[in-house]
């Protein structure tokens, strides 16, 4: 998110989605599942759905108690509310007016499927269909017909058509009555309520899949993965089938559905027994995660410069196996396939792009503070120039063998006012902490948020698996 800097964006697709390709692998991994989880394949069965049930009860539960993580909440949620509306199949024109022997049809469109052929389908003559495509706006909303949007046709027993209904957009549902000879235009506001809700689960085979299956988006497990876990939790070696995470999100709701979901305002992940949490918190009009007593997830530094590689030379004296002899390798080399993204270690001014001697290719980034990073060997450079800023994770530039390489390999440097430093295991300099009244406010915030995670984790954990005794060693 915060971290996605310019030239990650400006990456060419094919190189990013290499990237992608590593991390999704890491998150589709199938991990070693000790006690799987009922049912992780196909539909979900009636305990689980009655155990979303009891998610999403509390998860309103939360958002009644929590409002400084809920800012955006109008007025609709003040409503008292005893259960949660859950992202079931959903029928909502049928709950919309759902009388006993009604004559309301629902119909979802098919990939391919026409208007006209939808028509055909229930009987109702193509006049009747001109007819109603003649109402001003009609055509527009109509001609284009998205797969899986449902339309709703009222019709009696005389298998006449009386309304039919769709929508015009998310917040806008229109129906079109036939009366007599005219067509009468209804258009029914869909007001969007927010609700603040706490979602858990276990990682189970897969994490990416776990999460998807709650409800989190593809956007909020890339932040636990990338913002709020990377430092402290290895995704591709640490995490097991039974270990946890609960996730606080806002959720946007529309007549029972589930129409969108906000970032991730905290989240809290068990890993081995040892909680990890974060919490998102603005500063200076910025988005950030900070852990529970103020200070940023975010490390000044990423250790790696490319995510999973391997580390081929370490930092110190070798034989260098191209001149021959011994040397001070005042670096480390990661070995990846050419072309695998660079990323610039931390928050950076470009301070050198251009070609040095042996090192070939060249990027190197100035961080401030006496703090200099190097990139040797790459086969090309990303967009930036001299004098930019670039942000930490951006992609500077790609893995190659220009200058002395016996292979495509990254060669990193890192140093501290000029003398070479071993980034592998060099004390990195902490972030900023959060102080003074935005500490306060942040307290405010999260102390009740966490307390919330911790009051759902127990009923939802202590209901799957009766007396889960040890609660793993979670910090008091
Ligand atoms: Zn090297």
């Amino acid at each position: 998110m915060s971290e996605s800097g310019a030239f990650r964006t400006e990456s060419s697709s094919g190189r990013r989605a290499r990237l992608e390709t590593l991390r999704e692998a890491a998150l589709h991994r199938k991990v070693l599942a000790t006690r799987l989880p009922a049912a992780f394949n196909g539909r979900w069965t009636r305990r689980q759905w009655a155990h979303a049930s009891l998610f999403a009860t509390m998860g309103a539960l939360v958002a009644a108690i929590v409002p400084g993580l809920s800012p955006d909440t109008h007025a609709p949620s003040l409503m008292p509310r005893t259960t949660l509306a859950l992202a079931l199949p959903a029928l909502p024109l049928a709950r919309l007016r759902g009388q006993a022997g009604d004559s309301w049809q629902l119909v979802t469109v098919q990939s391919g499927q026409t208007l006209s052929s939808l028509f055909d389908q229930l009987g109702i003559p193509a006049a009747t269909l001109h007819r109603l495509l003649a109402q001003p706006g009609a055509k527009a909303s109509l001609a284009h017909l998205k797969p899986g949007s449902v339309l709703g046709f009222d019709l009696p027993v005389d298998g006449s058509l009386r309304t039919l209904r769709f929508d015009r957009d998310p917040t806008h549902r229109v129906e079109l009555s036939l009366l007599g000879d005219d067509v009468h235009e209804q258009v029914i506001e869909r007001p969007t309520e927010v609700r603040t809700v706490v979602l858990s689960g276990e990682v189970g085979p897969s994490l990416y899949r776990s999460a998807r299956k709650l409800g989190l988006t593809p956007s909020n497990i890339a932040t636990l993965t990338d913002d709020i876990f990377k430092y402290d939790i290895d995704f591709n070696d640490d995490v097991g089938a039974n270990d946890r995470f609960s996730v606080v999100v806002d959720q946007m709701w529309r007549d029972g559905e589930l129409v969108g979901t906000g970032p991730v305002q905290a989240a809290t992940f068990t890993v081995g027994g040892k909680l990890h949490s974060g919490f998102r918190f603005e500063r200076n009009g910025k988005a950030e995660y900070f852990t529970g007593d103020g200070r940023p997830l975010k490390r000044s530094f990423i250790r790696m410069p490319i995510p999973y590689a391997r580390l081929t030379s370490t930092f110190g004296n070798r034989f260098h196996p191209i001149l021959g002899r011994m040397r001070m390798h005042e670096g480390v080399d990661f070995a990846a396939s050419s072309g695998t993204p660079i990323q610039a270690a931390g928050d950076a001014r470009v301070q050198f792009v251009g070609w040095k001697g042996g090192y070939g290719r060249v990027v190197i980034l100035d961080h401030g503070h006496g703090y200099t990073t190097l990139y040797g060997h790459m086969s090309n450079f990303g967009k930036e120039h001299v004098g930019q800023r670039v942000a930490q994770g951006a992609v500077i530039g790609y893995v190659g063998m220009s200058g002395l390489a016996t292979g495509p390999h990254l060669h990193y440097e890192f140093r501290v006012n000029g003398v070479h430093r071993n980034p592998l295991s060099i004390t990195m300099p902490p972030p900023e902490p959060l102080g003074g009244p935005a500490l306060a406010q942040f307290r405010a915030q999260t102390g009740t948020a966490l307390a919330k995670i911790r009051s759902v984790e127990n009923v939802i954990y202590a209901d799957a698996a009766p007396i889960h005794s040890t609660r793993r060693g979670k910090k008091a």
